[in-house]
């Protein structure tokens, strides 16, 4: 069995107001996923409710689109809508589960995880993805071989990999959405979705962050801030109502990607069992917070 995760971003661009979505994720689609959410798409839900329904609904209008039609997107692209303006109260709000890659991919010694990212967008979102890419390249952890294939505007899932795309999903009320497939608690693929629907007149701050993002996601990182008023952290998953102060991964999301893929985050303990066997333990440390308690039983 899997499952699909990835981070909910809300906006609401008439108002500040904030309200508790709860499992739309699990309404929506994909079992638990995630997306990019605009408020005024969910007809401005005042309970969760309405807006499961709304999301329910506006998926069903979403799949009367054709997904390689671009005559039917906004004009002004996100002119004049407040980017920042987003819910702060998605599903992974204080959810800190980070996911990492399935093992087969990670090289604790040797570049961390190394990834293959299948670049099927169009032509239009070459220099976005090429500036992505080479931003996150950046970080010691990744290894990543990005290869261009055949536009698919159907966004389909490959094992192993993560899929990069673009496509009009209409007025569904996320720009970009990330699904990770999650197996045995790892990360088996990745899609990432550019909605063409907000995003094929919107300005390229907007493209390069959302791109920078949903990417970033895939990798399994989560979000550094979801408060989009407060003062830019200069790292793309960080919310912000001001996207070309956030258009690169930043200190945090590498050393975040560090602990989870490189050498220096692994370590082993031993502790005695009660039946007298000695129980040893590896453990990739994504989070030195929430390390199991063994630390009392250690024997060395
Ligand atoms: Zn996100």
């Amino acid at each position: 069995m899997s499952i699909y995760t990835s981070n909910i971003i809300i906006y609401n661009p008439t108002m500040g107001k904030s309200t508790i979505i709860g499992s739309l994720t699990t309404a929506a689609l994909l079992g638990v996923s995630g997306f990019l959410i605009w408020k005024y798409a969910l007809d401005s839900p005042t309970n969760t409710a309405e807006a499961q329904q709304g999301a329910q609904d506006l998926w069903k209008k979403a799949q009367n689109f054709s997904l390689d039609d671009f005559a039917q997107v906004l004009e002004g692209g996100l002119d004049g809508l407040d980017f920042g303006q987003f819910f702060d109260n998605d599903p992974k709000l204080g959810d800190n589960t980070t996911y990492v890659w399935k093992s087969d991919f990670i090289e604790p010694n040797n570049g961390g995880l190394h990834l293959t990212l299948l670049n099927a967008l169009d032509d239009t979102w070459q220099q976005e993805f090429e500036d992505a890419i080479a931003d996150w390249e950046q970080s010691p952890a990744l290894t990543l071989d990005p290869q261009r294939v055949a536009v698919d505007y159907d966004c389909n899932r490959v094992d192993g990999v993560m899929v990069v795309c673009n496509a009009n999903f209409g007025e569904t009320g996320w720009v970009g959405i990330n699904e990770n497939e999650i197996v045995g608690g790892v990360i088996y693929s990745s899609v990432a979705k550019m909605n063409e629907y907000y995003l094929r007149n919107a300005e390229y701050d907007h493209r390069r962050y959302t791109m920078c993002h949903e990417v970033g996601h895939g990798f399994g990182l989560p979000h550094t801030d979801e408060n989009p008023y407060n003062a830019n952290l200069g790292n793309c998953l960080d919310y912000t109502d001001n996207p070309d102060e956030n258009l690169h991964p930043g200190d945090v999301n590498f050393n975040k990607l560090a602990g989870m893929y490189l050498s220096g985050n692994r370590r082993k303990t031993r502790r005695l069992g009660s039946n007298g066997r000695i129980m040893e333990t590896h453990m990739l440390v994504v989070d030195w917070d929430v390390l199991p308690s063994y630390d009392e039983d250690l024997i060395d």
